[in-house]
């Protein structure tokens, strides 16, 4: 595959929101949060994963969730969202990138997340394949304001930086050197 030169960073950033109704399952992040509203969605509407997916796909101007995996498809009823974005990783790999951070805000106004924030940063860090320095998770509420005060929806921000693999920081400062390389 023929590498598009796209500089050695890329930054993007990714936006969801879900519908909550009572008695389904609550799933940020990979994880499940105890809950008596989970999230409406065709897979398994998680909000935290969806944004991370556009945000990396974003970065690399790949598109976004909704085209990759349609919401239409029966493939991808109920689907762990693990799954997409591991798809999306691997797309990100095939075009020569790897991700140096990525930071997620989540906006519920119950329950607590706090519990939940170190399982969440484990789970995205192994599907990221980064360390879990590398990965913020922090949980809002909106003050009782918005659909989400009001508790009828999640809502998720991602942003991640991405770095080309074949730069090294260690050439940064020989300036445009390290462009003979690659
Ligand atoms: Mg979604």
């Amino acid at each position: 595959m023929t590498q598009r030169r796209m500089g050695d960073f890329r930054v993007g950033t990714g936006y969801d929101i879900h519908r909550l109704e009572k008695g389904l399952p609550l799933r940020l992040c990979g994880v499940t949060v105890e809950s008596d509203f989970g999230a409406v969605g065709h897979s398994d509407a998680d909000a935290a994963l969806h944004a991370l997916c556009d945000a990396i796909l974003g970065a690399l101007s790949l598109g976004d969730i909704g085209t990759l995996f349609p919401d239409d498809d029966p493939q991808y009823k109920d689907m762990d969202s693990r799954q997409l974005l591991e798809e999306v990783v691997r797309r990100m790999e095939e075009a020569g990138f790897l991700v140096e951070n990525a930071d997620v805000t989540i906006v519920l106004e119950q329950p607590k997340l706090r519990q939940y924030v170190e399982a969440m940063r484990t789970e995205v860090a192994k599907i990221l394949q980064v360390d879990e320095e590398s990965v913020g998770v922090k949980a809002k509420t909106k003050e009782g304001l918005g659909p989400e005060g009001r508790g009828e929806a999640v809502s998720c921000q991602a942003v991640v930086l991405l770095r080309n693999r074949g730069y090294m920081q260690s050439w940064g400062s020989l300036g445009g050197l390290r462009d003979m390389f690659y």
